[in-house]
């Protein structure tokens, strides 16, 4: 028999995950299909179940002056009709699995997930967002980048859940989100990509670029980005060729049931190229 214990709070969530390992279970929509062996069998998880998703308190999108703040329990669904959640993320939303998943599933649970192939990855790798996670003891905002430490692993412990999902506000010229998978619904991907670009003074002056289910973790190359700050759109194009070598040459796509090396490759290759075609 699997323990569940529904929690009242986040006090009580922090506190109980202080004790011993839970299996945090926001909207279950990653978690049932793992779990899952046959039809209406009890799901065997390994772990008691900490059942967090009725946590009115992390059920929230707020507006700073310079950040927005999801919190964990927010649906996706949800975060669609605020105004104030970035295009680039909601593009993505957009796009992932239905309505009726979209209607419990989380932003924190894609993350929690890990998976390289999470839709809402790419646009927060872009959006430059820092994940809190909460134990009982402190709190810490870790950038996304460090979030995740391998092929579905991530930086949190064992006492800690996110708890937040903060993204600073930008304000960019023009952005481009793509999901390239089998069909538009119900389609985990085979590639996604999430760009942003400004241009002050005619020169770049932010340049990013994500790039997911390429590698183990989504693929954000600083150093590459750091090399068109400062050109101008004409000295960019000129540099898309090279650009495109160095991105290809941080990928490591795999062969799997959705897609394989090959097409992986030439799609991330088109990818930045249509990207480095809008700017303007
Ligand atoms: C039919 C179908 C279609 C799908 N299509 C897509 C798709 O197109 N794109 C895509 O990216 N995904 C897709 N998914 C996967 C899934 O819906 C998403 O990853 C979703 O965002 C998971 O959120 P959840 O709240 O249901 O997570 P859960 O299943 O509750 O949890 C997922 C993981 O995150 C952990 N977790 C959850 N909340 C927290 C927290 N607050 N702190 C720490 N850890 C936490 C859990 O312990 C678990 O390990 C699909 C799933 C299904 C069943």
């Amino acid at each position: 028999m699997v323990e569940q214990i529904i929690v009242k709070s986040v006090e009580e969530a922090l506190s109980r995950l202080s004790e011993r390992k839970y299996i945090i279970y926001a909207g279950g929509t990653d978690l049932i299909v793992q779990n899952r062996t046959v039809s209406e069998a009890p799901i065997p998880f390994k772990n008691p179940v900490l059942y967090c998703a009725n946590l009115k308190e992390l059920k929230y999108v707020k507006e700073g002056d310079d950040y927005l703040y999801i919190g964990a329990m927010t649906t996706l669904s949800e975060l669609l009709t605020y105004e104030s959640v970035p295009k680039l993320l909601k593009e993505a939303i957009e796009q992932m699995a239905s309505p009726a998943i979209r209607n419990i599933a989380t932003l924190a649970g894609n993350l929690g997930n890990a998976s390289p192939a999470g839709d809402s990855l790419v646009p927060l790798y872009t959006l430059n967002a820092l994940i809190k996670c909460q134990s009982v003891k402190a709190s810490r905002l870790i950038p996304i980048q460090d979030f995740f430490v391998g092929l579905k692993k991530t930086a949190l412990t064992d006492s800690e859940m996110i708890t937040e999902i903060i993204i600073p506000k930008n304000r960019f010229k023009s952005t481009m989100y793509r999901k390239v998978g089998t069909r538009k619904a119900d389609a985990l991907s085979k590639v996604s990509f999430a760009g942003a670009y400004s241009i002050v003074h005619d020169k770049i002056c932010d340049f990013r670029i994500s790039i997911g289910a390429v590698n183990v973790t989504v693929v954000r190359r600083f150093d590459i980005e750091a090399k068109l700050i400062g050109k101008t759109i004409e000295q960019a194009q000129k540099m898309k060729n090279q650009i495109i070598s160095l991105y290809l040459s941080s990928i490591k796509p795999i062969n799997d049931q959705r897609s394989n090396i090959e097409y992986r490759t030439q799609v991330t290759k088109n990818l930045i190229s249509a990207f480095m075609d809008t700017l303007d």
